[in-house]
């Protein structure tokens, strides 16, 4: 069941643009008016767009509203890890909140509270935040993402807000940027001088699972193509396939995948691979039966995570990781860092045969990824 049918553009979702009224002059703003070419609503400073039903059921409608606003708070904050399980020190880059695709096992709907989509005008701040946190410790390495409440890519077609990040991290020797999609929207990336500074990442999946649980998605396909243009521009590459989900035929649908993905890119464009296995916040599972009945995964059986988040058995991760692992060693360069995003040391020990530390740890290991280094 490998989906061929193009959504196309996920922004094209968007129907309706909020801006607030403090933001209206700002040059960023002024573009993505001009880009759009939708109607427009003024609101007022902490004004919001008015959206009919409550919150989860409005999610789906609320996707169709844009709202244009001024960042409060931080920009740039560590990833949200927890001391249960090994998390890999990534820095996070809030460019906006919400994303026009809908997937069904989607973090967001129960960490957010507002149906529309958000994006932050003040862009200088960005820069300025950006400025202090790297000058401040020059010695230090850090890897950026943009991808964590939001996709990264989704908007970019309006905000073209990937080129600046690109070329702004072109210039630092201490970070690299990844940005990370089920879009692909790419087109901004090309030509730019991005000196090997930004990795271009996707997420993946079993076809059956891209199909039916990851709405106004790029197929697999096309999300190969984009990556193997992105190499071509000289990109390096990320992949995670985050969350693995148990299904009828999921070894035969994780080959598939795998086997394209190395028919389609090269091994030695890719700077590492993530594997996660579905975990969840207990809320999200009556947020998704609510606005996606037709789907089953989240009845399978689970046990409760140290961090609160439910997660399949222990024997059920290690056999899904370790039959993936295999597939992806059949093709996966030697520098390629295969890591898990959120998994304990028993699991890492028994499907790795070593624990993070034994390598200096995940945060350095992936470093060294990046670097075009050794990762274990
Ligand atoms: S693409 Fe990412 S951010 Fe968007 S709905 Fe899917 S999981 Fe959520």
């Amino acid at each position: 069941m490998n989906q061929t049918t193009s959504y196309g553009d996920p922004a094209r979702y968007v129907t309706h643009l909020h801006v607030a009224e403090d933001c209206l002059d700002l040059p960023c703003t002024q573009e993505i008016i001009a880009r759009a070419g939708l109607p427009v609503t003024v609101v007022g400073e902490r004004g919001v767009p008015a959206i009919e039903g409550d919150y989860p059921a409005n999610l789906t409608s609320g996707k169709h509203h844009l709202l244009l606003c001024r960042n409060r708070g931080a920009f740039f904050k560590p990833c949200p890890g927890t001391r249960e399980y090994r998390c890999c020190n990534y820095q996070v880059l809030n460019i906006g909140m919400n994303c026009p695709m809908d997937c069904v096992y989607c973090i967001l709907q129960a960490y957010l509270n507002n149906p529309w989509l958000s994006f932050f005008v003040n862009i200088e701040d960005l820069f300025q935040e950006l400025d202090q946190a790297l000058d401040t410790e020059p010695d230090r390495f850090f890897r950026i993402g943009t991808g964590e409440f939001t996709d990264s890519l989704a908007l970019d077609n309006l905000t073209h807000l990937s080129s600046r990040l690109v070329t702004y991290m072109a210039g630092r020797s201490n970070a690299v940027l990844e940005l990370k999609s089920k879009s692909v929207n790419i087109g901004n990336l090309q030509s730019l001088a991005h000196r090997g500074r930004t990795l271009v990442a996707w997420s993946l999946n079993s076809p059956p699972i891209m199909a039916r649980e990851e709405i106004r998605t790029a197929t697999l396909d096309e999300r190969l193509e984009a990556a193997a243009r992105c190499a071509q521009w000289g990109y390096r590459l990320a992949f995670h396939f985050d969350p693995i989900i148990l299904h009828d035929g999921w070894e035969d649908g994780y080959r598939f995948t795998i086997d394209r993905l190395f028919a389609a890119v090269p091994a030695e464009a890719i700077a590492w691979i993530s594997l996660g296995a579905l975990r969840y916040l207990p809320a999200l599972k009556q947020i998704a039966a609510t606005r996606f009945p037709r789907s089953r995964f989240f009845y399978q059986e689970f046990i409760d995570g140290l961090d609160g988040k439910r997660r399949y058995f222990r024997s059920q991760r290690v056999a899904m990781y370790q039959t993936i692992l295999g597939y992806l060693h059949r093709y996966a360069h030697p520098r390629t860092c295969i890591y898990f995003c959120m998994e304990n040391d028993t699991i890492w020990r028994e499907v790795f045969g070593f624990i993070p530390e034994e390598r200096g740890g995940l945060p350095a290991m992936l470093d060294r990824a990046v670097g075009g280094g050794e990762c274990a």
